[in-house]
């Protein structure tokens, strides 16, 4: 059994832990964590981390709640470049986030819109954010046209109309730990294709939690897998290996994508 945790901040855990942490998800089945950068020095940490353990992938963004000094046209590009690198695998994390004191609405919109567009020029899947702005997100993907590179909702907590729309999308959705405790996300799971689902930890390092035994890990990749096992009535096993095929059918997308896209260009050459 091979699990992929498809989101999570390994790169922000104390670098002395990651070791550990690691080989606590590979006895728990997980194969392959992708590492999401949430600003431009921890995407050149999670790139920097992916050089270091091979079953380590980065994601490269600016995260909304990244955005309160605004988004300038040296971030847009210093992104670009990061994006550029052959180990990236996805743009994350990006998104809007329209809680309370979250950054200006404006900005947020203009670097979400920005870092989609970039998605689209690398032929990259977009691993987004959303909170309290499932409407605003989706129309944005619709006109940016993000669903032509793919990707995900992550730490999906919406609605089924929000699934839906997102499946219609061809998106897929990204289940975290919520899952487990959240008796109304389990209903709109039930109801959500085996297909369209990745699974995701999100973890980083929670110091505000009394034992560090509590923080949750890219292993708990596994107990996302046992509980859509759980609610779908399907073996574990087959979870595992359906999840892992749709991240990895989710980011191989790109790449065909852009082989299609040579060959295209090329076409017009000759
Ligand atoms: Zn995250």
């Amino acid at each position: 059994m091979k699990l992929i945790d498809c989101h999570t901040h390994l790169h922000d855990f104390d670098e002395a832990e990651i070791s550990k942490v690691i080989q606590r998800a590979n006895h728990a089945t997980v194969a392959a964590i992708i590492t999401a950068g949430t600003n431009i020095k921890s995407s050149e940490k999670a790139i920097s981390l992916s050089k270091t353990y091979n079953q380590v992938f980065p994601g490269v963004g600016i995260h909304p709640n990244e955005l309160n000094r605004g988004f300038s046209e040296e971030m847009s590009n210093q992104i670009l470049e990061l994006a550029s690198l052959d180990d990236v695998v996805m743009m994350s994390e990006i998104g809007l986030d329209f809680m309370e004191n979250s950054p200006d609405r404006a900005i947020q919109y203009k670097a979400f819109r920005r870092q989609i567009g970039i998605a689209r020029e690398l032929s990259l899947p977009v691993v987004f954010h959303c909170r309290s702005a499932y409407e605003d997100t989706i129309r944005v993907l619709k006109e940016e046209r993000a669903f032509e590179v793919g990707g995900a909702m992550h730490y999906f907590q919406g609605d089924q109309l929000i699934a839906n729309q997102l499946i219609d999308l061809g998106f897929y959705v990204s289940l975290g730990r919520p899952l487990i405790r959240i008796p109304e996300l389990q209903k709109v799971t039930l109801n959500i294709p085996i297909n369209r689902i990745l699974i995701e930890t999100d973890s980083f390092p929670q110091p505000f939690k009394k034992y560090r035994e509590n923080w949750t890990e890219p292993r708990h990749a596994l107990d996302v897998a046992n509980e859509i096992s759980r609610i779908k009535n399907i073996d574990v096993e087959e979870v595992a290996s359906v999840t892992s095929r749709n991240t990895l059918k989710m980011l191989k997308n790109a790449i065909m994508l852009k082989s299609h896209f040579d060959r295209l260009s090329h076409h017009s050459e000759t």
